[in-house]
């Protein structure tokens, strides 16, 4: 039967984090050992305090449909932890809640872009940001960084990739996938060159904003020129290790937050209710209360850095955030491993699973064909047993 599927859909591919811990989880279940270091998804439990409050929600009613953009009192606590923690001043009215920070992203985008728009987004880039834009029928610029740089965008070349059609900068600190995490000199360099072109605006995906291991987490929004060209976006699924409980938020200027809103009616109603008044709880709380999770992905951070020296063709900067390694693993293209031409990343990380049943993700997923994302998500323990088989199989 001929293809139907619209013109829209044909152009996006699968979210490639997403499928390659689909086929981790399906060889596991067919009784392989393998080591899943593809997910971005910690392996803690969510804090006492915030199971608890789900549970009393359950218990207290709060069985129904809420306010489209979440409870107020969720706004209202939302507001007030983007003022403790990253000193930026929002009403209830510019606060929605959606279900995680995924649809917080689609729903700006939809609430921005025309078809043929332009976004620039620097790569390495997170992998759903592309694919979301392609589906918006807008056009993703993407600007190559380099590991010499810390993957980090400059501002000549922030400025050299804007034209008449620019309508979206879309960037996280700290990165996914590359762990590196903008400094308040090099947002405000940033900022300078977003001031001169008021049109565009900026989403700044602060998701990983606690798990910052030297630099503070800076906010783009905190720049006075340019707060209300801002979507400061994040979510609890990584500092709260919520990701199936599917909260996440925007903080924006009204217009926007007013769009989101109404998409959101249309679309998924509200986000889910006992999630929301977990999320009360959750931001409600001094971050010093996940600190102890912080302090775990740190140690996990050092250990990989020790052990992924000893791996013979692996190139590596280091990482200052969230909880991924990014190595240049280039030197292996044109060897062959265990008889196996390896051409690029994708043969490089099918080689690993095939060989080592260690499974990460290929740098291609994030715009980056010559690197590798190894999350560090995972216990202790599993991570020095796929280090060694790595070392074994390549050494
Ligand atoms: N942004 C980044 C940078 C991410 O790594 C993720 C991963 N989940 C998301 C957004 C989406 O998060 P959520 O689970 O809240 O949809
Ligand atoms: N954000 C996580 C990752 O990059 C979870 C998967 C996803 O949402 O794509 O692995």
């Amino acid at each position: 039967m001929k293809n139907r599927l619209s013109h829209r859909l044909k152009n996006i591919s699968y979210s490639q984090t997403i499928a390659m811990s689909a086929k981790a989880r399906d060889l596991k279940n067919k009784g392989y050992d393998i080591i899943n270091l593809s997910l971005g998804e910690p392996d803690f439990l969510p804090p006492d305090f915030v199971l608890y409050a789900a549970k009393k929600a359950i218990d207290e009613g709060y069985h129904y449909y809420t306010p489209v953009s979440g409870y107020l009192e969720l706004r209202k606590v939302i507001c007030q932890k983007l003022y403790r923690d990253n000193h930026l001043k929002y009403t209830p009215s510019q606060i929605v809640v959606s279900t995680g920070a995924k649809q917080a992203i689609m729903n700006v985008l939809l609430s921005l872009l025309n078809k043929n728009d332009e976004v620039i987004i620097p790569a390495p880039y997170w992998v759903s940001y592309l694919q979301m834009v392609k589906l918006c029928e807008s056009y993703p610029v993407v600007v190559p960084t380099t590991m010499n740089n810390n993957f980090k965008i400059n501002p000549e070349q922030l400025e050299k990739a804007i034209t008449s059609k620019t309508k979206l900068f879309i960037f996280s600190t700290p990165c996914n996938p590359t762990g590196s995490v903008y400094s308040y000199e090099e947002l405000k360099y940033l900022a300078e060159i977003f001031k001169k072109y008021p049109e565009i605006m900026i989403i700044s995906d602060e998701i990983y904003e606690h798990i910052c291991y030297s630099d503070k987490h800076t906010s783009i929004a905190i720049f006075s020129d340019i707060h209300n060209q801002v979507i400061t976006l994040n979510g609890l699924s990584k500092a709260f290790s919520m990701t199936g409980w599917r909260i996440g938020y925007i903080g924006a200027p009204e217009w926007i937050a007013k769009s989101c809103d109404k998409i959101q009616g249309q679309m998924t109603s509200c986000s889910n209710s006992i999630a929301q008044r977990a999320a009360i709880a959750a931001l409600k709380a001094d971050p010093s209360k996940i600190e102890y999770m912080i302090q775990e992905f740190r140690k996990r951070r050092n250990l990989v850095l020790s052990m992924i020296t000893e791996i013979n063709g692996f190139q590596l900067n280091k990482p200052n955030g969230a909880f991924y390694v990014f190595p240049k693993i280039s030197y292996f293209f044109g060897k062959k491993l265990d008889g196996k031409m390896i051409k690029n990343a994708d043969d490089f990380s099918e080689f690993l699973l095939e060989k080592t049943q260690v499974a990460t993700v290929s740098g291609s997923a994030f715009g980056d064909h010559e690197c590798l994302r190894i999350s560090y998500a995972s216990s202790e323990d599993k991570i020095i047993e796929a280090f060694k088989r790595i070392k074994k199989a390549l050494n």
